[in-house]
């Protein structure tokens, strides 16, 4: 294998481009990830400071390894320094820095999709969480194409469209009266920032000298606006200063309201664009990427891309059938034990189970645990999403603003303090019509008259204790004594005492409570002050106060980026794979309506159906050394039984003609490395 630090010349001509606006366009495993944390390396010995380059990754742990390899590169105290992020984490900068010229104020909050629910439900006076979740779907659609409420009324295009540009525009205001954005604002807000207020564009032009992209494809339309703003200045309109990799095969965003057209307009908006292609996928054996070749070849080719590994021809792609979904989970269980079996050397992390629906875990969750084989699962339930972690994010979020009426909610009733739904109900009545926050009418001079005065006194004493908080959140810095801090206050509110009232099993509220430590501890690693060595200086990482953490953590993460990746199998949605690769890879589930995915009566548009294919493509390029996939007999649809349909795209991979391309040398080799390895597994163990 070759040395870590090589580059092949064309990926050698994309990091050493410093011309003007760079895309790289390219297949999977071609290294193009790897582009970007040399292109950092290449910017800062050209002199441009870490502060200085933007990099910019599609998730939060993306970003965490990113800064990881740069690391490597460049050392820790630059690796530091570097703007790494999500698109969603640099918008949170942008404002927390300068949205008081948009009139928000430096404390927003951050509502999550839960809460964007409960505002929508509200807004539109519907208590149905079906009809609220499709004018969710429906407004992020609309924001993500740069619509503002007026705008999608125009483009309604029927009555429940209509209705749903309606309840946007209450829901528009309704955040504005919060002080909230969504996630969908962290985008289009900092991008209004830039084209509306002179000062702010010229200061985050001059802030980035470079910004890097990775995954461009799938970027949406208002992202890449946002990069174009931030990139395109105005006096030299050629020479903007950025790096994008992508691969048009791996779109798999579309439904989110990415956009391959940004691809296409990348050349008609910047005509200095350099394109270089990189042709060698250092990941994958030859059987396995002709597999993901040849499913790719099925649709329509927008850039035309060759793909090639010196990796050898390797074992060839195994395709196994099914009884059902637990016979399923047994074999691809079985499959990882026999090979650590043979090959001692083999850890549970050098293997993935991918899958296209999160349901889809739970038999192999179920089967790995028997196994008591160690795994995670990515994609699914964040740590971030359960409750738990949501009060006490409801908390936090409070404190950083405390008009922040879903938050204020939650804190209020979490634990139980005495005050019912009557009292909460006239107090929302009152803000309503006073048109102030919940919490600033907590100690209005006319509330009084309205509540009785043991409520009264329970709501003063909720306002008195978050004030408090705030107050010692806000001068309490380091990690140590961040810590403390909120240890301290889990035991005033008895939130351990909670879990324990409201769990039926003392068993669930003890990992409840263990949640909740992890949580501390790692909100507390934020607040930094940690120190380090480097060569022979000390580097100690900056400190925060618990309060300027609180502000980053709505947008924040999974519980992968703490940081702690263990030896674990992973399973993992086909979306959440991205970017990513393993040895031994199983595709599970590979059936007509689960991959291709189908729900109830749709209708299979050419264009859903090429989105499934890329998918199919990404997953079949996660594997390295091995991939296995699996198709069902008979699956469960609800609670039936029914027969299962192999997913058209495991003819699509042409395995057969595979078999009869190879090599006769790649043919012997293999079948005598299957001998031997057949050898080693009966041989008695080594003392
Ligand atoms: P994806 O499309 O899946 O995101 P990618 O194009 O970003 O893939 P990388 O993840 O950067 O590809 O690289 C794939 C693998 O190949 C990694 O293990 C990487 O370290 C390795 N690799 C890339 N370039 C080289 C090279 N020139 N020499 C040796 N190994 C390389
Ligand atoms: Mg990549």
């Amino acid at each position: 294998m070759s040395a870590p630090a090589t580059l092949n010349p064309a990926q050698m001509e994309a990091v050493h481009y410093l011309g003007g606006p760079c895309l790289v366009l390219a297949g999977a495993g071609s290294g193009k990830t790897r582009v970007i944390t040399h292109k950092i390396a290449r910017l800062l010995q050209a002199g441009l400071g870490p502060k200085r380059i933007a990099a910019i990754t599609f998730t939060n742990k993306a970003a965490l390894e990113m800064r990881e390899r740069a690391r490597a590169l460049v050392g820790p105290r630059a690796a530091q320094e570097l703007a790494i992020s999500t698109f969603h984490s640099l918008g949170v900068r942008m404002l927390r820095e300068d949205g008081e010229k948009l009139g928000l104020k430096a404390q927003f909050s951050i509502l999550d999709s839960d809460d964007v629910l409960g505002v929508l439900r509200d807004a539109g006076s519907s208590t149905d969480n079906k009809v609220a979740r499709q004018w969710q779907w429906t407004i992020s659609l609309w924001k993500n194409q740069g619509l503002n409420s007026d705008g999608a009324l125009a483009a309604a295009q029927n009555a429940d469209e209509q209705v749903a540009a309606r309840v946007m525009k209450l829901y528009e205001e309704r955040l504005v009266a919060y002080q909230a954005v969504d996630f969908d604002d962290l985008i289009s807000l900092p991008l209004k920032l830039l084209r509306t207020n002179d000062d702010a564009r010229a200061k985050w032009q001059a802030q980035f000298g470079h910004v890097l992209v990775d995954e461009y494809q799938d970027t949406n339309a208002v992202q890449y606006e946002l990069l174009k703003a931030l990139v395109d200045h105005p006096e030299e309109r050629r020479r903007g200063q950025f790096t994008a990799v992508g691969d048009d095969d791996q779109s798999i965003y579309g439904w989110r309201g990415a956009t391959i057209e940004n691809l296409r307009r990348l050349p008609e908006d910047f005509p200095g664009l350099k394109v270089i292609p990189l042709e060698q996928n250092y990941r994958s054996t030859t059987a396995i990427l002709r597999a993901a070749n040849a499913v790719i070849a099925g649709n329509p080719k927008l850039f035309e891309k060759r793909l090639w590994s010196d990796r050898g021809e390797g074992e060839p792609v195994r395709v196994v059938e099914c009884d059902g979904e637990e016979h399923e989970a047994e074999r691809a269980v079985g499959r990882i034990q026999a090979l650590m079996a043979q090959d001692p050397t083999l850890k549970p992390s050098d293997f993935a189970v991918l899958y296209r629906t999160n349901f889809q875990a739970r038999p192999l969750e179920q089967k790995l645990r028997a196994a008591q084989i160690p795994y995670k699962v990515s994609g699914g339930q964040s740590f971030f999403d359960k409750a738990e972690i949501k009060d006490l994010c409801a908390w936090l979020r409070l404190l950083v603003n405390q008009d922040d009426d879903p938050a204020f909610l939650r804190a209020i009733t979490t634990p139980k303090r005495g005050i019912g739904h009557t009292t909460l109900g006239k107090l929302g009545e009152f803000s309503g019509q006073w048109k102030v926050s919940m919490f600033e009418a907590l100690f209005a001079e006319s509330l009084p008259a309205l509540v009785g005065a043991k409520a009264l006194a329970g709501l003063h004493e909720f306002g008195r204790c978050v004030n408090d908080l705030e107050h010692r959140a806000r001068t309490t810095v380091g990690a140590e004594d961040a810590k403390a801090l909120m240890l301290g206050w889990l035991k005033d509110i008895a939130y351990e005492q909670h879990l324990y009232d409201h769990e039926d099993s003392e068993k669930v509220a003890a990992a409840r409570w263990s949640n909740v430590l992890d949580f501390v501890d790692w909100v507390a690693r934020r607040c930094g002050g940690q120190i380090s060595q480097e060569g022979g200086a000390t580097f100690e990482s900056e400190k925060k106060s618990v309060l300027e953490v609180a502000q980053t953590i709505s947008v924040i993460l999974s519980l992968a980026e703490r940081g702690e990746e263990q030896d674990q199998v992973t399973l993992t949605t086909l979306h959440a794979s991205k970017g990513l690769e393993w040895p031994h890879v199983v595709l599970v589930g590979v059936n007509e309506g689960i991959l291709p995915f189908q729900s109830e009566g749709e209708d299979m548009t050419a264009a859903r159906l090429e989105e499934e294919r890329r998918l199919m493509y990404v997953g079949i390029t996660r594997a390295q050394k091995s991939l296995v996939v699996s198709t069902l007999r008979r699956r469960k649809k609800g609670r039936e039984l029914v027969a299962g349909i192999p997913s058209r795209f495991i003819p699509e991979m042409k395995l057969h003609e595979a078999a009869q391309q190879e090599d006769p040398k790649d043919r012997l080799k293999r079948l005598r490395a299957e001998l031997a390895a057949k050898a080693a597994a009966s041989a008695p163990p080594a003392a």
